[in-house]
């Protein structure tokens, strides 16, 4: 997600893709940011700059310090998209929200997500593990390769979750919480946002074909 000052990204506040710029006081017009003095090899460490910018749209002001959002907190992600059922993409949002604070707590969230996704198309069995292998019978094969890494986050693989204890806490390392959010994002494009374009698509030939007087397309 970019966030910077003169460039364009997702604002956290509106959801909206819109150009963010500095943020000037009318009598103090600098851009309010603290550099760090801190050099390596002469050169600025940026890891430690605090940065604020203003979504240009709704004027909220978004303060980051080195790569990570402060003000709104965690927020580093866009919320799942709008065709995605509410209970799934809540606890999605949630898991992205505390991901900066707790991988533990987000990567149980994203589990959870992960399974409520799974039984809503249909697919449920004993436990998890069982349930990302059945759906791997149906995903496209790279899909299927990132879910099944997915299954390897903290062995849990060999230590079967429960259907009814999904959201149980297992020890991850950060990159593999952010490894479980990724497949998310991906999950949602190819079950939730591609079908409804694709029904869009198709309603829109329809009625192109319906103008013409020719029969709707199989
Ligand atoms: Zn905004």
């Amino acid at each position: 997600m970019v966030v910077a000052r003169n460039q364009t990204g997702i604002c956290p506040y509106c959801k909206n893709s819109n150009r963010f710029e500095g943020v000037q006081y009318y009598k103090y017009p600098h851009n309010y940011d603290f550099p760090n003095r801190e050099l390596i090899n002469g050169v600025e460490d940026k890891t430690k700059l605090l940065r604020t910018c203003r979504c240009t749209a709704c004027q909220e002001i978004i303060i980051l310090f080195g790569e990570q959002m402060i003000c709104p907190l965690g927020a580093m992600r866009p919320s799942a998209p709008k065709e995605v059922p509410t209970d799934i993409s809540q606890d999605f949002n949630e898991a992205s929200l505390i991901e900066p604070l707790s991988s533990k707590a987000s990567a149980a969230l994203a589990r959870r997500c992960l399974q409520s996704m799974l039984h809503e198309q249909g697919i449920s069995k004993n436990n998890l593990s069982q349930e990302i292998e059945k759906a791997m019978e149906t995903l496209p094969s790279h899909l299927s390769e990132a879910i099944d890494a997915v299954r390897n986050i903290g062995n849990f693989a060999s230590h079967p979750i429960k259907s009814t204890n999904s959201g149980q806490i297992i020890d991850v390392e950060k990159g593999e919480t952010e490894w479980i959010l990724d497949v998310l994002e991906q999950l949602f494009d190819f079950y939730y946002v591609q079908p409804t374009l694709t029904k869009l698509k198709k309603k829109a030939l329809d009625e192109k074909l319906k103008s013409a007087n020719k029969p709707p397309n199989k």
